[in-house]
């Protein structure tokens, strides 16, 4: 297997962690270096629908001419739509609300949570994106990585080439934390047991290097990120590496991008879009 990788983006038009202006940056980093990506579009912010939203509708489209692919990311980046995210997410400074509200409402949020219902809101996210760009969205990635084992079958049952909501490096996250830990072993098997089904494939990310990316943090998130790198060239696997919009951007002295430039010069293989990965995978 070739040394298959994809950069990709999440949060494209959620309010307060996107703009036009650092969508462009991104696009023209990624057209620089050759690299072909996956951008994940928040359907509907702040009421506001991206169909609507026709400053982002051009640069999309122009952006899938420039070869990058445009996916779905949730319906509308509500924390508890499709699923519950997963615990060290839970644990980010950022989430204390959203941390009461599930401690209060669990019981409720799995009602919500049927095969029925997400396939429902499924449909009505990917249509937004479908009027934004012209074209038929096959792949999917679910805000703050929640999911439930209903949110899978409803991906399969609505015909999604492929899903990347799940995740297979935890220290990324612990490094946000400020908790210390030893980078994840990254396996054929690891990638093996997030598998949801014989006709969608799953495409675990490894996780946000760049998310805020503070001085002190650089030297770590970039060793772990070479790490996740070489584990997933090691074990045949993408290897799906996430920045957020803004994020990225807002870090201390644009070093988000200085981290995918040293990160580049150590691979030797082009970013591909995920789903031009999931027809050679
Ligand atoms: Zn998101």
């Amino acid at each position: 297997m070739k040394n298959l990788w994809s950069f990709t983006v999440d949060d494209i038009g959620l309010d307060g962690y996107s703009t036009e202006k650092q969508l462009n940056n991104i696009l023209d980093f990624c057209d620089e270096h050759k690299m072909k990506i996956t951008l994940f579009v928040v359907p509907e912010s702040d009421d506001k629908r991206m169909d609507k939203r026709l400053g982002y509708v051009s640069i999309l489209r122009d952006a899938i001419k420039r070869g990058h692919e445009v996916a779905q990311h949730g319906v509308k980046h509500e924390r508890f739509e499709i699923g519950i995210p997963p615990e060290m997410i839970m644990m980010l400074p950022h989430e204390g609300p959203a941390r009461k509200f599930l401690a209060e409402n669990r019981d409720q949020l799995t009602d919500e949570h049927t095969i029925e219902k997400i396939c429902k809101k499924l449909r009505l996210g990917r249509t937004i994106i479908e009027d934004t760009i012209g074209e038929p969205v096959q792949g999917f990635r679910s805000p703050a990585l929640q999911a439930c084992e209903n949110m899978f079958i409803a991906l399969v049952e609505e015909n999604y080439k492929y899903d990347s909501s799940t995740y297979l490096q935890k220290a990324g996250w612990d490094l946000l934390n400020g908790i210390k830990s030893k980078p994840q072993k990254i396996t054929r098997e690891s990638f093996n047991s997030l598998q949801k089904s014989k006709i969608m494939r799953e495409f675990p990310l490894t996780t946000d290097y760049t998310w805020y990316l503070k001085k002190e943090n650089f030297d770590e998130a970039l060793k772990l990120a070479m790490h996740d790198y070489e584990a997933c060239i090691m074990a045949q696997i993408p290897f799906v590496p996430l920045c957020h919009v803004g994020p990225i951007h807002e870090g201390d002295d644009g070093l988000g991008f200085e981290l995918y430039r040293r990160l580049l010069s150590n691979i030797n293989a082009k970013s591909l879009t995920l789903l031009e990965i999931s027809e050679v995978f």
